[in-house]
């Protein structure tokens, strides 16, 4: 995600964050397990009915007694103890007030017979499935679903607003069973609350005519009756499944050696510089990190509380940011595709490995595009200074400042320290640590980092083993000084 903090403890801070192959993809999904889904919407594309099948592999080293899954929009409930928007953002994301999303589970059967299925917290927003029997390494299980979901009224990942219609962590989706125990984090304001498996899917999504649909995956069948368009998805080892809805949507594309770069938007006079934002962000990535394993990459406008969202071969640009700080966005979010998309982390206690890499590979892109006119010295200067302010105010106020990294995003006490630590304290590190082995064995280690840890989980470990390799150097110390928050940043 890319958030653009206007106040800092009532300060006001004007700056903005800145700063394989086809075949190799076929036989990874052969192991992956598979999401089914048919989706029908309402007329008013406000609510849905679903149909869902999971063909769940057990591609853990060990047997699996219980099973769990995601209901996010169970944290959509008014009054619902999980937040999906902070307190700073709340009336910006509900601009017509309350108002009310949901995932209603009518049905749940499986192909092996469960001991018991529960859901768990006040919000009900994991499911629990106990196996009668355990599930073996690389054995697999179908679970079906029938449910139906109400999409709020908020400009949201997941809700409607006056320009499109967000349909995003909006389905049933297994946790991840890490390190001998599941991952159930529930939804949190704080940065991007989810951490998945990649998976298959195979979508099937019908809507009103007049809506254009913007997604994860490949368009495979595509078909029109009696007012209703019915449009079939296929995505390959991809991380999660989203789309967007909009009756006002242009489609601008242009194939980029075989990868179909489409710009989806309303009201952009720039469509077209838009679009090669997203076409040179690609190309720089792909230099700088590795291919780019999907044939399509969606970049989409879309109303949206903070300033973009990245999701599986689509991005969301909030129409609510223009200008440079647009194309800003555009590349922060494609970049993403590389860390969080190909190469997963737990967004939820790691969430500095994603967007600290994100935010320093738009500064790299910077530097490879000079025609954009962005100094990348000048970026690193100002969030050197507005870190050490953030530092200065915090100790101020509240007597001391928790600058360690690896915090789950739940506790962080507000949402300006999580950017500023997450973000920019990131995107620091990893300038500092560039400095520190220089140029050439700081990109040989971020290409090694990616293509070892491809369609798979990494883990600040995985990033430090690759910096290390590549450099010959114990980089330890280095790491561990920036996130035990030993690291002191001086406002020079
Ligand atoms: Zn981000």
């Amino acid at each position: 995600m890319k958030k653009v903090l206007l106040t800092i403890l009532g300060v006001f801070c004007t700056f903005v964050f800145v700063g394989c192959g086809g075949n190799t993809i076929d036989n990874i999904s052969k192991k992956l397990s598979t999401y089914t889904i048919s989706i029908t919407m309402n007329e008013d594309c406000h609510s849905f009915n679903a149909k869902q099948k999971i063909n769940y592999i057990n591609n853990e080293d060990e047997a699996l007694t219980e099973l769990y899954l995601h209901l996010y929009p169970k944290s959509f409930n008014i009054g619902a103890e999980s937040s999906v928007v902070g307190v700073l953002n709340k009336n910006k994301a509900y601009y017509n007030g309350d108002s009310e999303g949901d995932i209603n589970i009518d049905s749940v059967t499986a192909s092996q017979d469960v001991k018991q299925m529960t859901y768990l917290n006040k919000d009900e927003d994991i499911l629990r499935i106990e196996l009668a029997s355990p599930l073996a390494t690389r054995d697999n299980i179908e679970l079906n679903f029938e449910y139906s979901v109400v999409i709020p009224n908020c400009n949201h990942r997941f809700g409607y607003g006056e320009n499109t219609i967000n349909v995003a962590n909006f389905y049933p989706i297994m946790a991840v069973y890490d390190n001998g125990e599941y991952a159930l984090d529930s939804y949190h304001s704080n940065g991007d609350p989810f951490y998945s498996d990649v998976a298959n899917y195979d979508i099937t999504i019908t809507v009103p005519e007049a809506y254009t649909i913007a997604s994860t995956g490949v368009e495979k069948k595509h078909t029109i009756d009696n007012g209703s368009k019915t449009v079939n998805y296929n995505a390959k080892a991809v991380r999660d499944f989203a789309f967007v809805l909009s009756d006002k949507f242009e489609m601008i594309s242009s194939n980029i050696d075989g990868v179909e770069v489409m710009y989806y938007y309303y009201d952009d006079l720039n469509a077209e510089a838009s679009l090669q934002t997203s076409i040179d962000s690609l190309i720089t990535f792909e230099e700088l990190f590795g291919d780019y394993p999907y044939s399509t990459l969606s970049v989409v406008k879309a109303n949206f509380v903070h300033g973009g969202m990245e999701y599986p071969n689509m991005v969301l640009i909030s129409d609510d940011v223009d200008g440079a700080d647009y194309t800003n966005v555009i590349i922060h979010e494609i970049a993403h595709q590389w860390w969080y998309g190909v190469v997963g982390n737990n967004e939820c206690v790691n969430s500095w490995l994603d967007e600290g890499l994100t935010e320093f590979s738009t500064l790299l892109f910077y530097e490879k595009n000079s025609s954009y006119n962005v100094d990348p010295a000048e970026i690193i200067s100002n969030i050197t200074k507005s870190y050490a302010t953030f530092v200065d105010l915090y100790t101020s106020i509240l007597g001391e400042v928790d600058t360690t990294m690896n915090r789950n995003i739940a506790d962080f006490d507000t949402e300006p320290e999580y950017v500023y630590i997450t973000y920019v304290k990131g995107n620091l590190l990893f300038n500092t640590l560039r400095d520190y082995i220089g140029q050439d064995k700081f990109i040989k280690g971020l290409k090694k980092y990616y293509s070892d840890n491809a369609f798979d989980i990494a883990t600040p470990e995985d990033l430090i083993s690759a910096m290390e390799s590549t450099s010959g150097m114990d980089l330890t110390e280095f790491f561990n000084s920036w996130i035990d928050g030993k690291i002191k940043i001086i406002d020079k």
